[in-house]
C-alpha cells in the first residue's frame, strides 16, 4: 500500500535547471539571484521593499531587532502557533505574551489581544494560520505596530487585500513544505525603506564601519534560483490547493467534522478538520491506512511557557486533524483520504 505523505514540495525540471545554472556560474552565495527574488517578490505583493533571509525564523528576529524591540518590551503572539515565534521574540530579548485564538479561523482573537496589551507592548505578530488571513482591521484598530507572519499564507487575501501588505512589516518562510519553497529561506517585506535597510545591515556582518553585533542570515543564490521558479508557479499551486479543498468541502459538508473557513482568499496551506475528540488516536488509525496526518501545531505556546487560561488554543491543539493537501496529490489519493476520513467514528452525518 502506498503511503500518502502529509506534505510534499512541488519541484520539477525548471527548478533543477535553475539550480544547475547557478552552480555552473560559480556565483553561489548571496548575489544577483537573491536581488532578483527580492524584486520579483516585492512587485508581486506591490510593496516597495523586500529582503531575503536564511529562514522565516531569522526574518522574524531581524524585524523585531530592526524595530528596536528588546529587553523590557512585550510582544503579543498567538498561543496556537509553532515555537519559531517564541524563539524569535526571546532572542530579541523581549517577553512573549501569548493571546488566545478565534476557534473559527485559528487566528488571533482581537478581544483577547486587547486584554493582553500593556504599557510594555511594542508589537503584535499576527499569524495568518493555515493559509487564512487574520482579521487585520480589528487588530490594526488596537493601535500597536503589527508584524504579519505570512509563512503559511503567501498569496492569500482578505477582502481582496494581500496578506503581507497591511502591517508595518511582514515575514514569509520558504521552508521545504511551505506553499512555495527555496528548501530553507525567508523574506521580509515592508513599505518602510529605513526598516528594510536596517534589516539588510543586520543580515550580514562583513564590510561595516562599526563592530556592533550583526549576523549571517543571508539567503544563497542557489536557493533564490529555486524561489524565482516557485514564485512563477505560485498562482498554479494555489489554484490546485483550492480545487482539492473544494473536493474535501463537498465530501465533509453535513458531517460532524469542523471545516476550515470557506473564504475565497484562503490558500489552504493546511486542510484542518475539527474533531469532537482527541486527534491522537485518529492520526494513528489513519496512518494504519497509509495516510499520514498530523496535529498541525506540535505544541501550543502557552503550554511551552507553563501558562493556563488558553481554552481555545488548548482545544484546537487537542482536536485538530491536518490531512494531506498539496498540488501533487492525485485524484486517487484524494478519494482514498476522503473515504478514510468519512469512515471515522466522529464523522457521522448530522441527524
Ligand atoms: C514555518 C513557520 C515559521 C518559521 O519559518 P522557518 O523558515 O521554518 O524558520 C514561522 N511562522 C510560521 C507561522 C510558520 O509556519
Amino acid at each position: 500500500m502506498d503511503v500518502i505523505p502529509h506534505s510534499r514540495p512541488t519541484l520539477g525540471g525548471k527548478e533543477a535547471k535553475a539550480v544547475s545554472a547557478v552552480i555552473r556560474s560559480a556565483r553561489i552565495a548571496q548575489g544577483e539571484k537573491v536581488k532578483a527574488l527580492e524584486e520579483a517578490f516585492s512587485s508581486f505583493l506591490r510593496v516597495s521593499q523586500a529582503a531575503c533571509t536564511s529562514s522565516g525564523t531569522s526574518a522574524l528576529y531581524l524585524v523585531l531587532a530592526a524595530m528596536g524591540v528588546g529587553p523590557g518590551h512585550e510582544v503579543i503572539i498567538p498561543s496556537y502557533v509553532c515555537a519559531a515565534l517564541l524563539h524569535a521574540v526571546r532572542l530579541a530579548g523581549a517577553a512573549a505574551v501569548p493571546a488566545d485564538i478565534d476557534p473559527n479561523t485559528y487566528n488571533l482573537d482581537p478581544e483577547d489581544v486587547r486584554r493582553k496589551i500593556s504599557k510594555k507592548t511594542r508589537a503584535i505578530i499576527a499569524v495568518h494560520l493555515f493559509g487564512m488571513t487574520a482579521d487585520m482591521d480589528a487588530l490594526l484598530s488596537l493601535g500597536i505596530p503589527i508584524i504579519e507572519d505570512c509563512a503559511q499564507a503567501v498569496g492569500g487575501t482578505r477582502d481582496g487585500r494581500l496578506a503581507g501588505t497591511m502591517g508595518r512589516a511582514a515575514v514569509f518562510s520558504f521552508y521545504a513544505t511551505k506553499v512555495m519553497t527555496t528548501a530553507e529561506g525567508g523574506m521580509v517585506v515592508s513599505d518602510s525603506r529605513a526598516l528594510v535597510e536596517k534589516i539588510k545591515d543586520l543580515r550580514e556582518y562583513d564590510k561595516k564601519k562599526d563592530c556592533t553585533p550583526r549576523f549571517n542570515y543571508k539567503m544563497t543564490d542557489v536557493h533564490a534560483a529555486i524561489g524565482l521558479v516557485q514564485l512563477r508557479r505560485l498562482e498554479g499551486f494555489i489554484a490546485k490547493r483550492r480545487i482539492i479543498a473544494g473536493f474535501y468541502r463537498r465530501a465533509f459538508d453535513g458531517t460532524r467534522l469542523g471545516l476550515p473557513p470557506n473564504d475565497p482568499g484562503h490558500i489552504y496551506f493546511r486542510y484542518v478538520l475539527g474533531l469532537n475528540r482527541d486527534a491522537g488516536p485518529v492520526i494513528r488509525a489513519l496512518r494504519e491506512k497509509g495516510i499520514e496526518c498530523a496535529r498541525p501545531i506540535y505544541r501550543p505556546i502557552h503550554d511551552c511557557m507553563g501558562l493556563k487560561g488558553y481554552p481555545e488554543s488548548q482545544t484546537a491543539w487537542r482536536r485538530s486533524l491536518s490531512i494531506p493537501i498539496y498540488p501533487t496529490l492525485r485524484r486517487a489519493d484524494i478519494d482514498r483520504i476522503i473515504a478514510a476520513v468519512r469512515s471515522l467514528p466522529g464523522a457521522r452525518r448530522k441527524d
